[in-house]
């Protein structure tokens, strides 16, 4: 049979048997973040088109060629969140949340969309677990993001962990940086590939951000701007990383990370698998001290990451398993016994076993396979002449119960 319908490119279903995984990652995520006191927030899936395009950013990937975006019948432009933290910083706003005490540490896990081209590691709806602390500009913070994201991983059993770790400065520190780049851009620019060229003014430092070869050599011989922190910039950065050192974390030094986002300002960190090839990057994050002024609000430091619960999968190679743990009873019904079977079954699953029954009318025999298949400890067969037999299905050993206290008879 050939099926007329696919799902959409870049997108994929989540079997029965790939979904404990994923729930295993949200409960680690879950614990994890309750014992740091992050609260769970959930943001819609489509918001204004305009929060993602003040907030993330016009010369960012995301915004220029990512979004998924679309209008309602009223005629407003919406779009399906690419990204975690815009939506979270417009809910810290709309809620008032900056009258609370500081910071607000908030984490989330759901589902994000960007249009790209699919390949392993890349999807178009992919799931993001993040946290975002929100009020603080405090180096203790993004250290603390760091840990979270840190035993996340190795708690989830993610191998061959790198951080790599970078300050961007504050956007008054950047600006002498800024033109210093601009100007070294412009001294290469027929050397760089052309859609670095066109957003070069507006956000020299993606430059480094290219998988361009060319732009590549040139960016090797560019100004850093580690090597350019002045100020509070520099004490910053010095105290982030003299508390990673503390927690006894491993970092490697990168001036040439950027992320992805225009609002990132001072502290940018991202984890690498080496395992996953090209699309390396589990998670990652930093310091967005401009976005929720930038958003209308006060002027209000900040810091997150978001890592990549499919990159997190691949990663730690765990993927299909068993969709139901064995089951503690199924119920096989003779002819006549069906109903009764149901009834049955429902006494023992609200006394909290695991109970199953043939939906599919096969005769004793299939059903007495089906208990086989799922793994059943014991089955209940309720025979053509009212009686009920319990047989362990490992042994089988069989003995008769009274049919009125079957619960009794299997709950032990
Ligand atoms: P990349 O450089 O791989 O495109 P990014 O900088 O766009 O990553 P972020 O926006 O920081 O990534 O998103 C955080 C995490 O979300 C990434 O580290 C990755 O694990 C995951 N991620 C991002 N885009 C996708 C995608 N299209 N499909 C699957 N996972 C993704
Ligand atoms: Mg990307």
């Amino acid at each position: 049979m050939s099926a007329s319908h696919q799902a959409p490119r870049g997108t994929f279903d989540i079997l029965p048997e790939e979904a404990t995984a994923r729930a295993r990652i949200e409960a680690a995520a879950a614990e994890l973040a309750a014992r740091y006191g992050y609260g769970r927030i959930e943001t819609p899936i489509f918001e204004d088109t305009e929060l993602f395009v003040r907030g993330v950013g016009t010369s960012t990937d995301i915004v220029r060629k990512e979004m998924f975006s679309f209008e309602d019948l009223g005629g407003r432009p919406l779009t399906l969140r690419p990204e975690g933290t815009a939506p979270i910083a417009r809910a810290y706003l709309e809620h008032g949340m900056h009258r609370l005490p500081q910071p607000v540490k908030l984490w989330y896990l759901g589902p994000f969309f960007r249009h790209e081209r699919p390949q392993a590691g890349r999807y178009r709806q992919f799931t993001q677990v993040g946290a975002e602390a929100i009020g603080s500009g405090d180096p203790l913070v993004d250290a603390e993001m760091i840990l979270l994201l840190d035993e996340l991983l190795r708690a989830l059993g993610v191998a061959e962990l790198r951080l790599r770790l970078s300050s961007l400065g504050s956007p008054a520190g950047r600006r002498a940086y800024r033109e210093e780049l601009l100007a070294y851009l412009r001294a290469h620019a027929s050397e760089l590939a052309p859609d670095v060229r066109a957003r070069m003014e507006e956000n020299p430092l993606r430059a480094f951000d290219s998988k361009d070869p060319g732009t590549r050599e040139v960016m090797a011989g560019a100004p850093k701007i580690l090597e350019r922190l002045e100020g509070e910039d520099a004490e910053h950065f010095a105290a982030v990383r003299r508390l990673l050192e503390q927690a006894g974390i491993a970092y490697e030094l990168d001036p040439t990370l950027v992320r992805g986002l225009d609002y990132y300002t001072r502290t940018v960190f991202a984890f690498e698998c080496e395992r996953l090839g090209a699309q390396s990057e589990v998670g990652g994050g930093g310091r967005y001290d401009a976005l929720v002024e930038q958003l209308g609000g006060p002027p209000t430091p900040a810091c997150g990451w978001a890592a990549g619960i499919e990159r997190i999968l691949l990663a730690t190679g765990e993927r299909r398993e068993p969709h139901a743990a064995a089951i503690d009873v199924f119920v096989a019904a003779a002819e006549g016994r069906r109903e009764g079977a149901l009834a049955l079954v429902t006494e023992l699953r609200r006394a909290g076993l695991s109970a199953d029954l043939d939906l599919a009318g096969r005769g004793l025999r299939g059903q007495m396979r089906q208990a086989d298949r799922l793994g059943a400890r014991r089955a209940v067969i309720l025979g053509a002449d009212g009686g009920a037999t319990v047989r362990d299905m490992a042994t089988g050993e069989q003995r008769q119960v009274d049919p009125a206290s079957v619960l009794e008879a299997v709950a032990g």
